[in-house]
């Protein structure tokens, strides 16, 4: 495989749409890796398609319950196809019901208009059974995709889950072994963990320089560190530089003020396309100095034991404590969330929904009175969903809040 035509992380197979805000000193003149990760599906698209033509597999996920480290270790490129964009929802709507979450129906959008090239590229799709409106989703999917059923035990933190999860991920792994005529050493196992740990540090270390006050960059551009390819060699590299760049600067991003509002985001993942929350958010003289979502720090922050004796075990036991609002009871996610405000020091918390979710809308009850009572933070749910019209009203609820929050701490402070 051609490591150097490489590129990055996230959910969705589309090309971002153009950001309705103007782009920062940063954007047009550096960091080059802001530049590298501008053309992220490209340099994904290049490396899926050269990485096929070596008679390595494609390999479609669409939850980071997926763990890459097996298809890695197979010598597969894990390709996340989660969508993010709006415009292929009504194709999906010829099938779907309208009121389903949005990001499945872009999603099948996708697959019904064979328009997202990776799925077209796809020898295999990985369905983990998560939410229902997923599980079904991928029924129909599955009528003309080659596919594999990953059963996440949905009831979390038991050692009957532990032992449930790892059998099925054991399944997975012979699977793969099988349908691409590879063998999963110890080693190449080991390797894989190895080069997922390594992404995983880079990308904590990039994230963990929004706790500084002010942070060196905003949420929305960490949001563009991230790649629907994990592990290439490239964008480890760009991570790598990122971080140096942005340790090394002073002084608040060119994109907020002086003294913007500190608030943490959770809930749903905010998957490539579908960034347009954090824009509005940060457009309302705030920054999200943490991200408690899929496409933020909740799959970074545990590793795979890269020495463990049974490296498929080790890999089971990260994915399982993965705090979904489909697992239950999800306690996990509320250690996490205690653990992110400690750390990131928010002085809110916004907690998004994409509409039709019902598990992340029904989970919101618990995490708004933890944040309340326990973190003591005001907080505020966002149900919206991927349409653009939906922005104004948005822009007005994320401003009270942070009116909210400066009449709190007048002087800043606060979450500090
Ligand atoms: S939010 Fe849940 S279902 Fe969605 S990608 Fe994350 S783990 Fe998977
Ligand atoms: S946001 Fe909710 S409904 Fe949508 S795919 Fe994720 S868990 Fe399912």
């Amino acid at each position: 495989m051609n490591e150097s035509a490489s590129s990055t992380p996230t959910c969705g197979g589309q090309r971002a749409p153009a950001s309705p805000l103007a782009p920062t000193p940063e954007q047009r003149d550096g960091p080059a890796p802001l530049a590298h990760f501008a053309q992220m599906i490209d340099h994904c698209l290049d490396y899926a398609t050269a990485a096929k033509a070596q008679g390595h597999p494609v390999v479609g996920i669409m939850c980071e319950y997926t763990p890459r480290e097996v298809l890695l270790a197979a010598g597969a490129v894990p390709v996340c196809l989660c969508g993010g964009s709006a415009a292929t929802i009504p194709a999906a709507e010829q099938s779907l019901p309208t009121n389903l979450c949005p990001l499945i129906k872009s999603t099948f959008g996708y697959h019904v208009q064979r328009s997202n090239p990776f799925l077209e590229l796809a020898d295999l799709v990985v369905a983990e059974t998560t939410c229902d409106g997923k599980k079904k989703m991928f029924e129909l999917m599955g009528l003309n995709r080659p596919m594999w059923i990953l059963e996440l035990p949905h009831k979390a933190d038991t050692p009957a889950a532990l032992d449930a999860w790892t059998a099925e991920v054991k399944k997975f792994a012979a699977h793969v072994e099988a349908r691409f005529g590879v063998t999963l050493t110890v080693e190449k196992l080991r390797a894989a963990i190895q080069r997922m740990n390594r992404e995983r540090d880079l990308r904590r270390r990039l994230a963990g320089l929004l706790a500084r006050d002010p942070p060196p960059l905003t949420g929305r551009e960490l949001l563009q560190f991230s790649s629907l390819i994990s592990g290439m060699e490239a964008d480890l590299v760009q991570y790598e530089r990122a971080w140096r760049w942005y340790s090394a600067r002073r002084g608040p991003p060119a994109a907020a003020r002086a003294k913007p509002v500190r608030l943490l985001l959770t809930g749903v993942p905010t998957v490539h396309g579908a960034e347009r929350v954090v824009e509005i958010i940060e457009a309302s003289g705030a920054v999200v100095v943490c991200t408690e979502n899929c496409t933020g720090l909740k799959p970074l922050l545990e590793d795979v034991d890269p020495q463990a004796a049974d490296p498929l075990a080790a890999i089971a036991r990260k994915y399982e404590h993965l705090p979904c609002s489909i697992r239950t009871v999800n306690r996990r996610r509320l250690e996490t969330l205690r653990t992110l405000a400690t750390a990131f020091q928010p002085q809110g918390v916004i907690e998004l929904v994409w509409q039709g979710c019902l598990t992340y809308e029904v989970e919101a009850v618990t995490v708004q009175r933890f944040v309340e009572t326990e973190l003591k933070l005001p907080y505020l749910k966002l149900t919206t969903d991927y349409s653009p019209a939906e922005a104004e009203r948005l822009r007005l609820r994320v401003e009270a809040l942070v009116e909210t929050v400066r009449r709190r701490w007048p002087a800043g402070g606060g979450g500090r």
